[in-house]
């Protein structure tokens, strides 16, 4: 298959564009670099089945030749970067999504919308099945994001409807492993750099709101075959064990023997108070389970972190 991918240079994007060419695949990459890294594709670029364009997919998206995928990952993604980036952010997942249905239909290629579980807000359903129609705030300043992927999935399902390109959606969870950047400001990168500067975990209101965390490779496994599969309605893909923030932060003192403790900061405006996907769709339709444990995960994640002395330096400090 040849495949494009939006976002190529991003945390998810990276490791879906590595997976893709493990299978034999060819891939194009696209992404403008605001968020996403070259750093992440360097070792990509060695392969001749890889090719990668700094590109803004909210213009028109041209691309030579024939498509088998295109998979749309473009998007700032945590958020400190969606309070920062507001309006790119609105931008990718309506106009962005557009043009990569556009280029999907012309090229009679299958698309996968890479959407998440932020579609259901602040839930009022607990675990969250696909059939939850969620609870966001559109004025919010976490509505930019929210509502672009909430108009990401309907424009989907209007092209499935009307144009009968063929689509699938991915609804993704919390997820963290390498190649997160060290300032994106999510829980999980904030606490491992904190951890290894020796600082206090810093930990948003009282810690009592939860999130299910899904290691990166468990992730990609589960969106890879959710492509290959016929699926076209949306499927959570994330893991299902939950823990509170503040069991988050023991945990990370655990592993990493930190002795400055935590810093109690403000809960961000809507923050959702619990978050867990229920999965039973991508057991029954994909035969796919999450099967990394949150503890190797972290370790991984940490050892990621600690071999990439550049990475924490890298970023301007002040976020998260
Ligand atoms: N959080 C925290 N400390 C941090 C960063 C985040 O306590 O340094 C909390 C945040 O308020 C939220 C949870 O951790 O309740 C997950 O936040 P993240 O930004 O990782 O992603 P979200 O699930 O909110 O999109």
């Amino acid at each position: 298959m040849r495949v494009l991918i939006t976002g190529a240079a991003g945390f998810l994007g990276s490791h879906l564009s590595e997976r893709f060419l493990a299978e034999g695949h060819e891939v194009v990459g696209l992404d403008n670099l605001i968020t996403g890294s070259a750093d992440n594709i360097t070792h990509l670029l060695r392969s001749d089945r890889f090719t990668f364009y700094q590109y803004d997919v909210t213009e028109f998206i041209y691309v030579a030749g024939e498509l088998d995928g295109v998979l749309h990952f473009a998007s700032p993604a945590s958020p400190v970067d969606y309070l920062q980036l507001p309006i790119q952010t609105l931008k990718v997942g309506s106009l962005g999504t557009h043009k990569a249905l556009g280029l999907a239909k012309a090229k009679s290629a299958r698309f996968l919308l890479a959407s998440t579980s932020e579609v259901y807000g602040d839930p009022a359903v607990h675990p969250q099945p696909e059939t939850y129609w969620g609870n966001v705030n559109p004025v919010g300043p976490r509505g930019v994001y929210d509502e672009a992927k909430r108009f990401a999935e309907a424009m989907t399902m209007a092209y499935h409807r009307y144009h009968g390109v063929d689509t699938r959606i991915v609804r993704i969870f919390n997820t963290y492993g390498p190649r997160m950047r060290a300032r994106d400001g999510r829980v999980v990168s904030n606490f491992i750099v904190q951890a290894l500067r020796g600082e206090p975990l810093t930990v948003y209101g009282d810690g009592s709101q939860t999130r299910s965390f899904c290691f990166v490779d468990d992730l990609i496994e589960g969106i890879y075959r959710l492509f290959n599969s016929e699926e076209t309605q949306p499927v959570n893909v994330g893991n299902p064990n939950e823990f509170t923030i503040k069991q988050l932060a023991d945990v990370m003192i655990e592993l990493t023997g930190l002795k400055a403790g935590i810093e109690r900061r403000p809960l961000p405006v809507d923050d959702p108070r619990v978050r867990q996907p229920d999965i039973s769709q991508a057991r029954e339709l994909l035969g796919w389970e999450p099967t990394v444990e949150l503890r190797d995960g972290l370790l991984q994640t940490i050892d990621y972190f600690s071999s990439r002395p550049d990475v924490l330096a890298d970023e301007d400090e002040g976020q998260g």
